[in-house]
């Protein structure tokens, strides 16, 4: 196997150490209420060991995917840290919070199909992590339907993406087949 280049486990490490910093103090909604910082671990893992994507940028994208829109986390300490490429994945898949929860939905299907490559994948993995989460560790107060309505909203957002990577579309799709029921 070859070696990784060292500036790309630089980047990396960097990107984990930062994103676990900034969601130190969060967990997710499951009823255990698990380390926030495991679900961009999960995105990454599901890029390199289940999509094959070796991307450094996307790695680090899907890394600190969730700090601009969940954290006190800003676009400018996202391109001083790690350049304006990662700065503008991490935007391209961050909800403009001042708008309200239905609209930023509708926002994610319209917006799928204009999305570039990079930012693609990530919304892909991002997609099949919150999915699996639904159906392991659901939040405890979410009914059937509504644990349904999420799955068939994040089947129309990765509906809406165009020439998307094979790998990770089979990947979805089987972890679709899990719709609860
Ligand atoms: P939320 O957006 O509030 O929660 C889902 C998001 O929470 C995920 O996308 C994920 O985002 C994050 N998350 C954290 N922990 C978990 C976990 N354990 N499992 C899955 N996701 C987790 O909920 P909805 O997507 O339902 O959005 C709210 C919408 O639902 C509103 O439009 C509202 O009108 C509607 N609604 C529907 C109800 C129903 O019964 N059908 C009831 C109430 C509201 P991330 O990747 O960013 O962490
Ligand atoms: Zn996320």
């Amino acid at each position: 196997m070859q070696n990784p280049d060292p500036s790309d486990l630089q980047k990396i490490f960097k990107a984990l150490a930062f994103a676990a910093h900034k969601h130190r103090d969060q967990r997710r909604k499951d009823e255990d209420a698990l380390p926030y910082i495991n679900h961009p671990i999960s995105l990454a893992d599901i890029l390199v060991n289940e999509g094959g994507v070796t991307d450094v940028e996307v790695i680090c994208g899907a890394i600190l995917h969730d700090t601009v829109e969940d954290t006190d986390t800003t676009p400018e300490e996202l391109e001083r840290e790690f350049g304006p490429v990662i700065r503008d994945i991490v935007m391209e898949v961050t909800d403009k919070k001042s708008l309200p929860k239905p609209v930023r939905k509708l926002l994610q299907i319209t917006h799928a199909p204009k999305l570039k490559e990079k930012p693609a994948l990530v919304k892909i993995a991002d997609k099949i992590s919150n999915l699996r989460d639904i159906a392991d560790h659901p939040p405890s107060d979410w009914s059937l339907q509504r644990r349904q309505k999420y799955f068939d909203w994040a089947k129309a957002v990765i509906d809406g993406i165009q020439n998307v990577h094979p790998r990770l579309r089979e990947v979805f799709d089987a972890t679709y087949a899990r719709r609860p029921r």
